[in-house]
């Protein structure tokens, strides 16, 4: 039976360590701030900028939040983000994603200072994770890292497979991956024989946003498994991308959905937005 990897503990133990820096800041006079913008009424964009606020107040960065409404032009929110590159309270400015249609995301996420992008989307900061030299790290793909170094797993000389070459999560993930030494393999919709790479993994992260896509007979025996997937099944539940319950019986270590993964995204945005602020120091 596999090891539960809890991203709450993990979390937890990585807020109070961002405590501690945001502390140490403040005894220096320096503050720590990040600008959160909502453009529209999308529930979940909801729901994500209220957390982000929360672990902001938990750890003592001051939030600055800019809901603006669905009739917000591409250039009002340009003017609000220069404003924002501009102001020294700011040390990270997050764009909540998606935007309304008639506002080009890309145009908008290349718009924010690369030294405030605590998202880590812009393509100056990309190419600095490509390239192993980077201050801000992708906050997914990083909480994984996070959790696999708390729990000793160690990364180096594995084969590790990552399913899903997406920009936020598939591709940074690999380039961690990398980083630590491990031999990586990225797949995705038009990988041949899936399943022959993902019997192959030691390490395998499933960043599909399929339920139930990643079945017992695909993964190795003592394999570690990562599920980044935030579904909802038939019933409305949130599940991952990993049948768990028939996984859990083959694997090593394993992520549950949820309590895994998704508590490690916004505590590696608030890790971001402190190294801003230290940079800044
Ligand atoms: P995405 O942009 O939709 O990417 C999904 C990837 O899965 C694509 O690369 C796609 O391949 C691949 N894929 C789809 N069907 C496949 C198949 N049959 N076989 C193999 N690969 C297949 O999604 P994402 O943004 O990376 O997110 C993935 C999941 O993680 C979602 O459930 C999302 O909600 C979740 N997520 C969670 C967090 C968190 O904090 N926990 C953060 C971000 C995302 P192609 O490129 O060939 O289409």
């Amino acid at each position: 039976m596999a090891e539960i990897i809890s991203g709450k503990v993990v979390s937890a133990a990585k807020r109070e360590e961002l405590k501690e820096r945001v502390k140490a800041l403040n005894e220096k006079g320096i503050s720590t701030g990040l600008a959160v913008i909502i453009v529209g009424n999308n529930s979940a964009s909801r729901v994500y900028v209220n957390n982000k606020k929360k672990g902001c107040e938990e750890i003592g960065v001051t939030s600055f939040e800019y809901a603006l409404s669905e009739e917000t032009t591409e250039a009002e929110l340009l003017t609000l983000i220069n404003e924002l590159n501009n102001d020294d309270r700011v040390d990270g400015i997050l764009c909540q994603l998606p935007l309304p249609k008639h506002i080009d995301e890309k145009v908008i996420l290349n718009f924010i200072d690369p030294a405030k992008d605590v998202d880590a989307f812009h393509p100056v900061n990309v190419g600095h994770i490509m390239i192993g030299d980077f201050t801000f790290l992708p906050c997914t793909p990083a909480g994984i890292m996070e959790m696999l170094k708390f729990y000793n797993i160690s990364v180096s000389g594995k084969k590790c497979v990552v399913i899903g070459r997406s920009n936020i999560v598939g591709k940074p993930m690999a380039m961690l991956l990398l980083k630590e030494n491990g031999t990586v393999e990225i797949c995705h919709s038009r990988t041949a024989n899936l399943k022959e790479e993902t019997l192959s993994a030691d390490i395998l992260v499933a960043a599909v946003g399929i339920a139930d896509f990643v079945t017992a007979d695909m993964v190795k025996e003592g394999a570690v498994v990562i599920d980044v997937g935030m579904n909802r099944n038939a019933e409305g539940k949130l599940c991952g991308d990993v049948c768990f319950d028939e996984v859990e019986k083959k694997a090593s270590f394993i992520t549950p959905v949820p309590g895994g993964v998704g508590p490690m995204t916004i505590t590696m945005l608030l890790e971001n937005t402190v190294r801003s602020a230290e940079a800044k120091a």
